[in-house]
């Protein structure tokens, strides 16, 4: 299974300077190319690919001599990504390649040749580096990519093969439809919310200062490029918040199901709408839904999508039953048919995990399948069961309601405290259960 690992780099000041060389010098490659490719594709209507490129590395750096200084295979690997590049755009899974900037972050690749050893990451051409290596890396370390961004922090992004196999996906265990909102960050089937920490509202002011103290600056000052790091640190501390949220929720998510299902959100489309526009950019939803899957998928968990056309709001989860208009402020309905009293949210959130369930089991038979023999603790089976029409309901809210497990959380501080738990949404008339 490949994994990364980010490090964080400490380099002396020879270093530095030796890694703004490499960074130049592959930056001039990578937009020497890619501007080659554009011409030869004007008068020729072909492309060329990333391998034809490489070839004519030895012939720069004829001409230029200072493409020398950096490790040949960081410069090979430039055009070779620019080909990667390119496919990506005409499988549509990118925009058109641009050309890279001086300003920003910078960026090279090691496609080999890199060694790790205490504290230290040893490069080609650049020699020992000062890292902080937190995480065992253990296995075959295949790409090596440093960068640099804009505040002069610089990490390592070490992809590594650790020869493991990815586990394979089993539905046994807890289930949990998850609903993504504004005001609560995250709804579960077990009626827990979490609330959305809007890290941006509160760094905003900051950033505003910065920002305008910036724009009085000259340009080209020495002043405004201090300027400039400042906003940068702001934006880098909004960006640190937010991930650490969403992995800290995410993990807890992962940690304590074994299904997780997840609505399929269309976020672009719902960026349209202006009004809603940045706090949905602001909360990370498609990034929250990135993490949960590769962190589930890597546990041999499943990570399972709903069509957004799912009307998960309003159906009532215990009958079944459709309303026909369920408006937004709405918070809180009574079901016409079973008279349930529903949190809107939970019990959206309630209907995913069913509809998730389904569709696995429509998608392979035997996740349906009660666990073999009668020892297994099958609380999977519950779950899993109450997908395909059997509502246990008493033992799924005993699960649900049970008080949070409480782990040792190292000194750190939990962000991903619940909210509340809507004790009220869970109580189901007796005598209404299927
Ligand atoms: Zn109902």
């Amino acid at each position: 299974m490949l994994k990364v690992v980010k490090v964080r780099l400490y380099p002396d000041s020879q270093q530095q300077q030796s890694l703004a060389q490499a960074f130049g010098s592959c930056r001039w490659l990578w937009n020497y190319c890619l501007n080659l490719m554009n011409e030869t594709y004007k008068e020729t209507g072909k492309g060329l690919s990333g391998y034809e490129v490489k070839k004519l590395i030895p012939q720069l750096k004829k001409e230029n001599d200072w493409l020398a200084l950096t490790y040949s295979q960081c410069l090979q690997q430039a055009c070779l990504n620019l080909g990667v590049a390119f496919n990506n755009f005409f499988e549509k899974r990118a925009k058109y390649p641009r050309f890279k900037s001086k300003h920003g972050k910078q960026a090279i690749q090691y496609p080999q040749n890199v060694k790790i050893s205490d504290h230290q990451l040893i490069l080609p051409k650049i020699g020992k580096v000062s890292a902080i290596i937190h995480r065992e890396i253990e296995g075959k370390i295949k790409t090596v990519t440093i960068t640099k961004n804009c505040s002069d922090q610089y990490f390592a992004a070490i992809l590594f093969d650790d020869a493991k196999e990815k586990p394979e996906l089993i539905a046994e265990g807890k289930s949990i439809g998850v609903d993504l909102g504004l005001t609560h960050f995250v709804i579960t089937s077990d009626g827990s919310k979490f609330d959305n920490p809007r890290i941006l509202n509160k760094h905003e002011k900051n950033l505003k200062l910065k920002q305008q103290q910036l724009s009085r600056k000259q340009k080209g000052s020495n002043n405004r490029n201090k300027s400039r790091k400042k906003v940068a640190r702001v934006h880098r501390k909004i960006t640190n918040c937010r991930e650490d949220f969403l992995h800290k929720l995410s993990r807890r998510i992962v940690n304590e199901n074994q299904v997780i299902v997840v609505e399929n959100l269309h976020i672009k489309g719902m960026m349209q709408n202006h009004c809603l526009a940045k706090s949905i950019q602001q909360a990370g939803w498609g990034m929250f839904c990135t993490i949960l899957k590769y962190k589930a998928e890597n546990e041999g968990k499943i990570y399972q999508e709903v069509d957004r056309f799912f009307p998960s709001s309003k159906t009532c989860h215990v009958c079944l039953n459709q309303v026909g208009s369920l408006p937004l402020d709405v918070r809180y309905w009574t079901c016409e048919k079973c008279q349930t009293k529903h949190d809107r949210d939970i019990n959206a959130a309630i209907n995913l995990r069913d509809e998730g369930l389904r569709i696995l089991t429509s998608q392979s038979p035997q996740v349906g399948k009660p666990a073999h023999g009668a020892g297994s603790s099958g609380t999977g089976d519950k779950a899993i069961k109450c997908g395909l029409g059997g509502f246990p309901h008493e033992q799924l809210h005993q699960e649900a309601c049970r008080p949070d497990v409480s782990h040792s959380n190292r000194g750190r501080k939990k962000s991903t405290t619940t909210l509340s738990v809507g004790q009220e949404a869970h109580t189901i008339p007796s005598g209404q259960c299927g």
